[in-house]
Protein backbone atom coordinates (compact mmCIF):
# COMPACT_ATOMS: atom_id res chain seq x y z
CA UNK A 1 0.00 0.00 0.00
CA UNK A 2 1.65 3.26 -1.13
CA UNK A 3 0.17 6.84 -0.37
CA UNK A 4 -0.07 9.58 -2.64
CA UNK A 5 -0.89 12.34 -0.05
CA UNK A 6 -2.07 11.93 3.17
CA UNK A 7 -5.71 11.16 1.99
CA UNK A 8 -5.52 9.25 -0.39
CA UNK A 9 -4.84 5.34 -0.24
CA UNK A 10 -3.81 3.05 -3.36
CA UNK A 11 -4.67 -0.36 -3.13
CA UNK A 12 -3.17 -2.97 -5.14
CA UNK A 13 -5.33 -6.11 -5.75
CA UNK A 14 -4.49 -8.69 -8.22
CA UNK A 15 -6.84 -11.02 -10.78
CA UNK A 16 -5.86 -14.91 -10.83
CA UNK A 17 -7.34 -17.48 -11.74
CA UNK A 18 -7.54 -19.68 -15.52
CA UNK A 19 -8.22 -18.58 -18.68
CA UNK A 20 -11.74 -18.00 -19.55
CA UNK A 21 -13.18 -17.64 -16.44
CA UNK A 22 -14.32 -14.19 -16.69
CA UNK A 23 -11.16 -11.94 -14.88
CA UNK A 24 -11.27 -9.28 -17.62
CA UNK A 25 -14.95 -9.34 -17.99
CA UNK A 26 -15.15 -8.54 -13.73
CA UNK A 27 -12.49 -5.54 -14.36
CA UNK A 28 -14.66 -3.94 -17.03
CA UNK A 29 -17.86 -4.88 -15.02
CA UNK A 30 -16.69 -3.03 -11.74
CA UNK A 31 -14.54 -0.03 -13.55
CA UNK A 32 -16.95 0.73 -16.27
CA UNK A 33 -20.16 -1.27 -15.51
CA UNK A 34 -20.54 -2.68 -18.74
CA UNK A 35 -20.41 -6.25 -19.99
CA UNK A 36 -18.64 -6.89 -23.08
CA UNK A 37 -19.25 -10.44 -24.19
CA UNK A 38 -16.57 -9.85 -27.49
CA UNK A 39 -14.03 -8.85 -25.35
CA UNK A 40 -10.73 -10.39 -26.83
CA UNK A 41 -7.61 -12.19 -24.74
CA UNK A 42 -5.62 -9.34 -26.37
CA UNK A 43 -7.17 -6.82 -24.88
CA UNK A 44 -5.51 -7.76 -21.60
CA UNK A 45 -3.82 -4.43 -19.90
CA UNK A 46 -1.36 -4.57 -17.12
CA UNK A 47 -3.35 -2.87 -14.68
CA UNK A 48 -6.45 0.22 -14.21
CA UNK A 49 -7.54 2.33 -11.19
CA UNK A 50 -10.95 2.35 -10.04
CA UNK A 51 -12.02 4.71 -6.85
CA UNK A 52 -14.37 3.25 -4.54
CA UNK A 53 -15.96 4.66 -1.10
CA UNK A 54 -15.90 2.93 2.06
CA UNK A 55 -16.67 4.77 5.03
CA UNK A 56 -16.78 7.69 3.51
CA UNK A 57 -12.86 7.69 2.54
CA UNK A 58 -12.02 7.24 -0.73
CA UNK A 59 -9.84 4.56 -2.04
CA UNK A 60 -8.03 3.92 -5.19
CA UNK A 61 -7.86 0.51 -6.32
CA UNK A 62 -4.97 -0.50 -8.18
CA UNK A 63 -6.34 -3.61 -10.17
CA UNK A 64 -4.30 -5.94 -12.05
CA UNK A 65 -5.03 -8.31 -14.86
CA UNK A 66 -3.77 -10.78 -16.44
CA UNK A 67 -3.38 -10.86 -20.30
CA UNK A 68 -2.89 -14.93 -21.01
CA UNK A 69 0.27 -15.86 -18.65
CA UNK A 70 -2.36 -17.57 -16.90
CA UNK A 71 -2.45 -20.40 -18.67
CA UNK A 72 0.46 -21.89 -17.41
CA UNK A 73 -1.82 -21.33 -13.55
CA UNK A 74 1.88 -19.69 -12.72
CA UNK A 75 2.21 -15.93 -12.73
CA UNK A 76 5.32 -14.09 -11.83
CA UNK A 77 6.39 -12.53 -9.02
CA UNK A 78 6.51 -8.81 -10.74
CA UNK A 79 2.35 -9.30 -10.62
CA UNK A 80 2.16 -9.61 -7.32
CA UNK A 81 4.50 -7.47 -6.14
CA UNK A 82 3.46 -5.47 -2.91
CA UNK A 83 -0.15 -6.72 -3.62
CA UNK A 84 -2.32 -5.76 -0.56
CA UNK A 85 -5.09 -8.10 -1.40
CA UNK A 86 -5.28 -11.39 -4.53
CA UNK A 87 -8.71 -12.29 -6.05
CA UNK A 88 -8.95 -15.55 -6.96
CA UNK A 89 -11.32 -16.34 -9.72
CA UNK A 90 -12.96 -19.59 -11.12
CA UNK A 91 -16.01 -20.20 -13.15
CA UNK A 92 -19.25 -21.70 -11.17
CA UNK A 93 -20.20 -23.55 -14.57
CA UNK A 94 -16.52 -25.38 -15.41
CA UNK A 95 -15.40 -27.80 -12.80
CA UNK A 96 -11.42 -27.70 -14.57
CA UNK A 97 -11.17 -24.29 -12.98
CA UNK A 98 -12.20 -25.49 -9.58
CA UNK A 99 -9.35 -28.01 -9.98
CA UNK A 100 -7.01 -25.73 -11.04
CA UNK A 101 -7.19 -23.63 -7.42
CA UNK A 102 -4.80 -25.87 -5.85
CA UNK A 103 -2.16 -24.80 -8.44
CA UNK A 104 -2.96 -20.63 -7.97
CA UNK A 105 -3.31 -20.95 -4.05
CA UNK A 106 0.40 -22.92 -4.56
CA UNK A 107 1.64 -20.25 -6.69
CA UNK A 108 0.39 -17.19 -3.91
CA UNK A 109 1.67 -19.25 -1.47
CA UNK A 110 4.95 -18.65 -2.78
CA UNK A 111 4.99 -15.21 -4.91
CA UNK A 112 2.21 -13.40 -3.08
CA UNK A 113 3.35 -11.25 -0.22
CA UNK A 114 2.43 -12.80 3.35
CA UNK A 115 0.14 -10.35 4.12
CA UNK A 116 -2.08 -10.09 1.24
CA UNK A 117 -5.41 -10.84 1.84
CA UNK A 118 -7.28 -13.36 -0.17
CA UNK A 119 -10.56 -13.45 -1.75
CA UNK A 120 -12.17 -16.62 -3.66
CA UNK A 121 -14.19 -15.12 -6.59
CA UNK A 122 -17.22 -17.62 -8.47
CA UNK A 123 -17.81 -16.18 -11.71
CA UNK A 124 -20.78 -16.44 -13.80
CA UNK A 125 -23.30 -16.97 -11.21
CA UNK A 126 -26.31 -16.29 -13.90
CA UNK A 127 -26.21 -19.34 -15.53
CA UNK A 128 -27.48 -20.99 -12.25
CA UNK A 129 -28.68 -24.06 -14.05
CA UNK A 130 -25.02 -24.92 -14.63
CA UNK A 131 -23.09 -24.49 -11.54
CA UNK A 132 -21.59 -27.67 -10.58
CA UNK A 133 -20.66 -26.82 -6.95
CA UNK A 134 -23.11 -25.77 -3.92
CA UNK A 135 -22.58 -22.64 -2.18
CA UNK A 136 -21.60 -24.43 1.16
CA UNK A 137 -18.71 -26.63 -0.53
CA UNK A 138 -17.16 -23.93 -2.25
CA UNK A 139 -17.44 -21.50 1.07
CA UNK A 140 -15.62 -24.51 3.10
CA UNK A 141 -13.39 -25.35 0.41
CA UNK A 142 -12.59 -21.07 1.19
CA UNK A 143 -12.16 -21.36 4.27
CA UNK A 144 -9.03 -24.05 3.88
CA UNK A 145 -7.20 -21.19 2.35
CA UNK A 146 -8.11 -18.67 4.90
CA UNK A 147 -10.09 -16.69 2.46
CA UNK A 148 -12.74 -14.54 1.96
CA UNK A 149 -15.81 -15.88 -0.47
CA UNK A 150 -17.84 -14.39 -3.33
CA UNK A 151 -20.15 -15.26 -5.85
CA UNK A 152 -20.80 -12.99 -8.10
CA UNK A 153 -21.82 -12.40 -12.35
CA UNK A 154 -19.42 -9.89 -14.68
CA UNK A 155 -22.38 -10.39 -16.78
CA UNK A 156 -25.38 -8.59 -15.02
CA UNK A 157 -22.96 -6.89 -12.15
CA UNK A 158 -24.51 -9.04 -10.03
CA UNK A 159 -22.05 -8.52 -6.49
CA UNK A 160 -19.12 -7.36 -8.56
CA UNK A 161 -19.12 -3.69 -6.34
CA UNK A 162 -19.54 -5.55 -2.89
CA UNK A 163 -17.17 -8.39 -3.74
CA UNK A 164 -14.04 -5.10 -4.06
CA UNK A 165 -16.05 -3.56 -1.52
CA UNK A 166 -15.83 -6.19 1.45
CA UNK A 167 -12.29 -6.85 0.15
CA UNK A 168 -11.19 -3.59 0.24
CA UNK A 169 -12.52 -3.06 3.74
CA UNK A 170 -10.26 -6.47 5.14
CA UNK A 171 -7.33 -5.11 3.56
CA UNK A 172 -7.92 -1.78 5.51
CA UNK A 173 -8.65 -3.63 8.90
CA UNK A 174 -4.24 -4.28 8.61
CA UNK A 175 -3.50 -0.10 8.68
P1 LIG B 1 -10.52 -14.23 -18.59
O1 LIG B 1 -9.75 -15.05 -19.55
O2 LIG B 1 -10.52 -14.83 -17.21
O3 LIG B 1 -10.12 -12.79 -18.57
O4 LIG B 1 -12.06 -14.29 -19.05
P2 LIG B 1 -12.89 -13.19 -19.89
O5 LIG B 1 -13.23 -12.04 -19.03
O6 LIG B 1 -12.20 -12.92 -21.16
O7 LIG B 1 -14.25 -14.01 -20.14
C1 LIG B 1 -14.23 -15.28 -20.76
C2 LIG B 1 -15.59 -15.62 -21.35
O8 LIG B 1 -16.57 -15.76 -20.32
C3 LIG B 1 -16.13 -14.56 -22.29
O9 LIG B 1 -16.76 -15.21 -23.39
C4 LIG B 1 -17.17 -13.81 -21.47
O10 LIG B 1 -18.18 -13.28 -22.27
C5 LIG B 1 -17.68 -14.91 -20.54
N1 LIG B 1 -18.11 -14.40 -19.22
C6 LIG B 1 -17.35 -13.68 -18.34
N2 LIG B 1 -18.04 -13.41 -17.22
C7 LIG B 1 -19.27 -13.95 -17.38
C8 LIG B 1 -20.44 -14.02 -16.54
O11 LIG B 1 -20.51 -13.53 -15.41
N3 LIG B 1 -21.51 -14.72 -17.04
C9 LIG B 1 -21.50 -15.29 -18.28
N4 LIG B 1 -22.61 -15.92 -18.67
N5 LIG B 1 -20.41 -15.25 -19.08
C10 LIG B 1 -19.31 -14.59 -18.65
MG1 LIG C 1 -8.52 -11.83 -19.53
Amino acid sequence: MSEIDPSTLIIKIVLVGDSLVGKTCILKQFCDHEFDPELGATIGVDFRFHTIQIQNKQIQLQIWDTAGQEVFRSITHNYYRNADAVMVVFDITNENSFKGLDEWFKNISEKAPKYAKKMLMANKKDLISQRFLSEDEAKKFAKNFDCLYCEVSAKTGENIYEAFQTLTSETLKDY
